[in-house]
């Protein structure tokens, strides 16, 4: 088996756009606002009423254009016209699913693309956030872990993801209404499970899932947010301290044998080590299980012995295990486990007293389900040799 990479030295875009030179509003954390208007020249007492003014119309009202802040002077519109851009990632298309599940392809600066799929539920609305574009690391049931990364996203580009979502469900406020006050929302949770590993990227994903929070705003609690990262260790206690979102961890095995071909970050922290960071998670309460995803993979991680490990390997910590159907992808080296399989091994975990829901695929049909994504952008396509001889076949 090669050795996959497993780093994090990517690039990400200087928040400065070289066009003139002006700063992006969006993904400006309410610090970096408060900084950024005061160096563009308004006046230090004012800055803060400013900073609350601009926030709101631009993530209370999904406002993007200077002129139609209208509690606002037109000298000082036009200072920020001067200054500042106010800029999302451009649609480039989406395909909608017979289920109703959206995928969008956005295009960002240098002209890459990522994927954002929209998941409508008879409760909720999920959307599946992308954190880079493509991803480091190689996990071997994984298509995105196929393509070569291009770079990670800035804050904006993630925040951005949402604002998108929320134009084409019509969903910013009508005027002198405030959040909530139009009825369900349409897209009420987020997750960090689209391309790319979130806490490889924690400082961008960290500020973007801040601005999602804020209630002036978007106003999405922490609770209806979840990062899933394939076990970065390092950085889980930081992603409880400095975010508070909820957690879900690919795990997926239950071998060091079997993970480390599965997921190769494995071989720089294995099991042990995993469930050690997240034992000592400091949110973790009966209220806040950690999501540990397993994905069914055909006579490799599928056994009722597996089954079994896995309940002595996480005991002690609340949890909940998602069962996800291996998503088939052009090329994969792997099957999806049968139904009845993945019913047998949900129910063990089942009568050992945990929560074990089967992820149902959604949006398969559009190529939007868990694992599906990658964009067409692609520098380097690895061929199926170099796949299975990753996934050590
Ligand atoms: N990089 C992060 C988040 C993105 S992947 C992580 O790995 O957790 C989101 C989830 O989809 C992960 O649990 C991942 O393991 C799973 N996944 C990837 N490829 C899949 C596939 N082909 N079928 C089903 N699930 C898949
Ligand atoms: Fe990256 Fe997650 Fe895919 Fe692994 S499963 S290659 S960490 S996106």
């Amino acid at each position: 088996m090669t050795d996959a990479p497993i780093t994090q030295d990517v690039l990400t875009l200087p928040r400065k756009l070289p066009e003139g030179g002006k700063t992006n509003l969006i993904g400006l954390t309410r610090p970096q606002m408060h900084a950024a208007l005061l160096a563009a020249g308004t006046p230090e007492k004012q800055v803060k009423m400013r900073v609350n003014q601009v926030w709101q119309w631009l993530y209370h009202w999904g406002v993007r254009d200077f002129d139609a802040m209208t509690n606002l002077a037109k000298p000082y519109r036009a200072l920020l016209a001067e200054n500042f851009v106010i800029e999302i990632p451009e649609m480039v298309s989406r395909l909608v699913s017979e289920d109703g599940t959206r995928k969008y392809l956005v295009r960002i600066a240098g002209g890459h693309e990522v994927e954002v799929v929209y998941i409508p539920e008879e409760d909720r609305g999920t959307l599946c956030v992308s954190s880079q574009v493509g991803c480091t690391l190689t996990c071997s049931f994984c298509h995105t872990g196929t393509q070569k990364l291009v770079r990670n996203l800035t804050a904006a580009e993630i925040v951005g993801q949402v604002m998108m979502a929320r134009d084409d469900l019509g969903e910013w406020p009508a005027p002198g209404t405030g959040t909530g006050e139009n009825g369900p929302r349409l897209l009420s949770n987020i997750v960090l499970m689209g391309m790319g590993e979130p806490l490889y990227n924690f400082d961008n994903v960290r500020d973007a899932m801040k601005i999602a929070m804020d209630g002036e705003g978007i106003a999405l609690s922490r609770r209806r947010i979840t990062l899933s990262t394939s076990g970065v260790v390092p950085e889980i206690a930081r992603c409880a301290e400095e975010i508070g979102c909820q957690l879900a961890v690919s795990f997926h095995a239950t071998t060091d044998e079997i993970r480390d071909r599965l997921v190769p970050i494995n071989k720089r922290w294995n099991i042990a080590t995993l469930l050690d960071a997240l034992r000592t998670y400091p949110k973790v309460s009966n209220s806040e299980r950690i999501t540990f995803e397993y994905v069914m993979l055909k006579d490799v991680n599928d056994s009722d012995e597996d089954a079994r490990r896995l309940i002595r390997l996480i005991e002690g910590i609340p949890a909940k295990i998602n069962l996800i159907p291996f998503n088939e992808w052009p090329g994969a080296p792997y099957q999806r486990s049968s139904n009845n399989r993945i019913r047998v091994f949900a129910d063990i975990i089942y009568k050992a007293g945990y929560a074990s829901p089967i992820r149902t695929p959604r949006g398969e049909d559009i190529m939007a389900a868990c694992g599906q994504l990658k964009s067409a952008t692609e520098r380097a396509r690895k061929s199926r040799a170099q796949i299975e001889a990753e996934a050590g076949l």
